[in-house]
């Protein structure tokens, strides 16, 4: 039997109502020991930890490679219950964060190990034995890196405060970035091509776009919302890596690559054709599962293609997709959770596929078209190039970073310092080497 969590599907940050779901996550009960912790990660609340890992300075400025382990004092662990569940944790109980932040986690993991065929092995894997999964709440911000995956909280303007550990979205795109690290991994700096930075971005909004997707209740939602016309508006096409009024970005985007060809200055905005492009293709792959079964007509697909452009056309489509929903419920449900699992495994083979140095967006096109070509008889070869050609990914590259990378950038910094690079930094003295162990860490 597998092991319970509650999860907040919606962030309470986005909804005040929200209620966490209970959900059952792949580890056995009884499996998951206190913190929790598994044989692949932990989660520790410290005390007194002040910085994130990373590059940091020591007490007298000297720059050192900061990693994990967390040496320091941390609260009590999360505890299961006599069986071995978490979900008896609820908000607001201590605990309950941890609990929520490792359950988002193996819930991401379920879902993209099923796509992938196995567990894969942390890219860190070798140098650190488990992932730190650590809550630290003053800071402002959440990565994925060298051994650790931290959340910080959302200060809001009006004050309040949102941990990103309740935050579904946020904990699957740090997931995203790990399952990229461990695939795909880094380019030398010497081949690295602009679109490498925005691939990661992107890649982590589909893995979390497509975690969400496994809640009953957000497929539910989204038909219920837009009757089965998913280019509406709607939660699928919403991810939030931060706060959902300042960086909330749509994978139901009409940017194409034009827009970055002289330059860019972020690459969760260079992100966003790739991602669009990649939300299409499950939306064609949606409509063709509702045209074989039978739940729309070829023409209402027809309408649909033809409705991306031509907007009068969009009060039509809508209303035939009324009629259609209404007819067959059921149906709609399962050609979008067949949309899912198709666009997954695509995804999910194409990643294995990849090589860092040198990569671009096409050579995710690429690696679909010969998935597709191998597997599927290239049953979907002409949407995928279709929605690839329409961003103008394959003939129009990105240019150059304009502006120095700021601290929301993911891919340079913290996440991909390494122990080695500590030979490059010079040493510490005594005394400094001596507070900073005093500190804990
Ligand atoms: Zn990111």
């Amino acid at each position: 039997m597998s092991t319970r969590f509650q999860l907040f599907v919606q962030p309470p940050s986005s909804d005040p109502g929200a209620r966490p779901e209970v959900v059952t996550v792949s580890s056995p009960a009884g499996s998951v020991a206190p913190g929790p912790a598994d044989h692949r990660m932990y989660v520790v609340e410290p005390i007194g930890k002040e910085k994130p890992f990373g590059r940091v300075r020591g007490p007298f400025g000297t720059p050192y490679v900061y990693l994990p382990p967390w040496g320091g004092a941390a609260r009590a662990p999360a505890m299961p219950d006599a069986e071995g569940h978490f979900d008896h944790l609820a908000p607001g109980m201590p605990g309950f964060e941890a609990a929520h932040l490792f359950g988002a986690v193996r819930f991401t993991l379920d879902v993209w190990e099923r796509y992938l065929g196995g567990p894969f092995h942390w890219h860190f894997a070798g140098h650190i034995e488990r992932l730190e999964i650590s809550l630290l709440h003053h800071w402002d911000n959440a990565q994925y890196g060298f051994g650790f995956l931290e959340t910080g909280s959302q200060f809001e303007d009006d004050g309040t405060v949102q941990p990103f550990s309740l935050n579904f979205d946020v904990v699957a795109h740090e997931i995203g970035h790990a399952i990229i690290y461990s695939l795909i991994g880094v380019p030398d700096p010497r081949t690295e091509l602009p679109e490498y930075l925005g691939f990661q971005e992107s890649a982590a909004d589909c893995v979390s776009i497509i975690a969400a997707m496994h809640f009953p209740s957000v497929l539910r939602e989204v038909l219920e919302a837009t009757r089965g016309n998913l280019y509406q508006f709607n939660r699928l096409a919403r991810i939030s890596e931060y706060s959902r009024t300042r960086q909330m970005r749509l994978a139901n985007n009409s940017l194409t690559m034009a827009r970055f060809a002289r330059g860019w200055d972020d690459e969760h905005d260079l992100a966003q054709p790739l991602t669009g492009a990649v939300f299409d293709i499950l939306v064609d792959i949606f409509h063709e599962s509702l045209v074989a079964g039978g739940a729309i007509s070829p023409a209402v697909e027809d309408l649909a293609d033809r409705a991306e452009n031509d907007p009068e056309l969009r009060p039509v489509l809508q209303a035939e997709f009324d009629r259609a929903y209404e007819r067959d419920p059921a149906g709609f449900l399962t050609a979008l959770e067949d949309a899912r699992d198709l666009t997954g495994v695509f995804l999910a083979d194409s990643f294995k596929r990849m090589e860092a140095n040198y990569l671009d967006y096409d050579d995710l096109g690429n690696a679909l078209l010969a998935i597709d070509m191998e597997e599927n008889d290239g049953a979907f070869s002409r949407l995928i190039r279709r929605n690839f050609e329409r961003r103008l990914i394959g003939t129009v590259d990105a240019g150059p970073r304009l502006k120095a990378p700021d601290k929301r950038s993911h891919t340079r910094s913290a996440r991909t310092v390494l122990p080695d690079d500590q030979d490059a930094l010079p040493g510490m003295s005594y005394r400094e080497r001596y507070l900073l162990a005093r500190s804990g860490r």
